[in-house]
């Protein structure tokens, strides 16, 4: 997935980033309202214990609605099945443990991840959930850093950045949770904790503080890929949501990046995906396309039984990093299906493989953007 350190003359970026500034200068981008709301990123749920330290200091926490704020060094939290949870050492027949860093500017580390800003740990029935709270612009650096390669163009960067801020504004104005706006993984947008600093990738939140897409009045839900493999579609053919407008576009620049992919599945494992049980004879498999190619269904007959399911349904069932996109032919063997495509992922929104192509031919994020998203508004809010 990882490609090597692009090797920009330092001249030529120079060049660029006097150009984008100018250019968001001249866009307008002067505000920074919204930049510092908060976000609340799900981290973990049903982990039955959890170790916090600070990486600086000492660490702060409140049991549910105490007024005792009480310190320490080491912070560890069990879950009990007979219920309430263990806080160092203690039984408490409590839920919520909020934990903050004692002193300023200092960051909560939990097991690899660094964290900026507060957690919450809540006891549910099967575990325990983990939340960080933190401003948005530290999340964006957070989830940049999990989504894309630090390697890679600075203007690949900032394109992810405005996309990721938009996809993250629209999960807070549509939590759909009442104690998380948007899921750190790859249900949402994967997150790597934002207490570690990259340079670079400071820097694209940076020079993009504010930066949205907008649907209208509202900031976009800004889908994004690792790999469209030709074409984008639009967020309609994928998941008939008619609120996203995202449309399809011609993407030539990520097949530059070997996209080609194959998948061996088992027959009866095939037959198990499409909820029959295996039995032996003649097997066949059909498929719906739309105009960029993708399947959009895909059916199954075994033994005069037939059955359709939508492709997100099957990735959904053998794996979205397995069969990795709707673009892909089969064949069928005695004892297993080969499935061979190209692409990786749904394919709506910014490529980030294509979007790094164009970056290293010398666009900045805005024309990525205006490619990815066409139509779209771009704009500080
Ligand atoms: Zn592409």
């Amino acid at each position: 997935m990882r490609i090597q350190n692009p090797s920009l003359d330092l001249c030529i970026r120079s060049v660029f980033l006097i150009f984008n500034l100018n250019a968001l200068c001249w866009a307008g981008f002067e505000g920074k309202s919204n930049a510092n709301i908060p976000i609340r990123v799900l981290l973990e749920r049903r982990v039955k214990h959890v170790d916090i330290r600070p990486t600086t200091g000492a660490v702060r926490f409140q049991i549910d609605n105490a007024e005792a704020r009480e310190l320490t060094l080491n912070l560890n939290i069990h879950w009990l099945e007979s219920g309430g949870i263990r806080v160092n050492g203690r039984r408490l027949d409590a839920s919520t443990v909020r934990v903050h860093p004692a002193i300023e500017g200092g960051h909560l580390q939990m097991a690899a991840q660094v964290h900026v800003g507060d957690l919450t740990i809540r006891r549910e029935s099967n575990g325990l959930s983990i939340v960080n709270q933190l401003p948005l612009e530290s999340y964006l650096v957070g989830t940049l850093a999990a989504e894309m390669n630090q390697f890679w163009d600075l203007e690949a960067l900032k394109a992810q950045a405005v996309a990721s801020r938009s996809f993250a504004r629209d999960a807070i104005r549509h939590a759909r949770h009442p104690d998380f706006d948007i899921e750190g993984s790859t249900n949402d947008q994967a997150f790597a904790g934002a207490g570690v600093v990259n340079e670079k990738i400071e820097r694209a939140v940076r020079e993009t503080v504010g930066v949205l897409l907008w649907e209208g009045t509202r900031p976009l839900k800004a889908f994004f890929h690792s790999r469209c493999g030709g074409t984008t579609q639009s967020a309609r053919e994928v998941w008939q949501d008619s609120s996203a407008k995202t449309q399809s576009v011609a993407c030539p620049y990520c097949r530059k990046n070997p996209a080609r992919w194959k998948m061996i599945v088992q027959r009866d494992q095939l037959i198990r995906a499409f909820g029959f049980e295996p039995a032996p004879g003649a097997l066949a498999l059909s498929a719906s396309r739309n105009p960029s190619g993708r399947v959009t269904k895909i059916m199954l007959l075994s033994e005069g039984l037939e059955r359709n399911l939508s492709i997100n349904e099957l990735r959904s069932r053998l794996g979205f990093t397995r069969l990795r996109s709707a673009i892909f032919d089969w064949q069928l063997t005695r004892d297993f299906a080969i499935f061979e495509g190209r692409g990786f992922g749904h394919g709506v929104g910014l490529c980030q493989w294509g979007a790094q192509y164009l970056a290293k031919m010398g666009k900045d994020f805005l024309g990525i953007l205006r490619h990815y998203y066409p139509g779209v508004r771009i704009a500080s809010g």
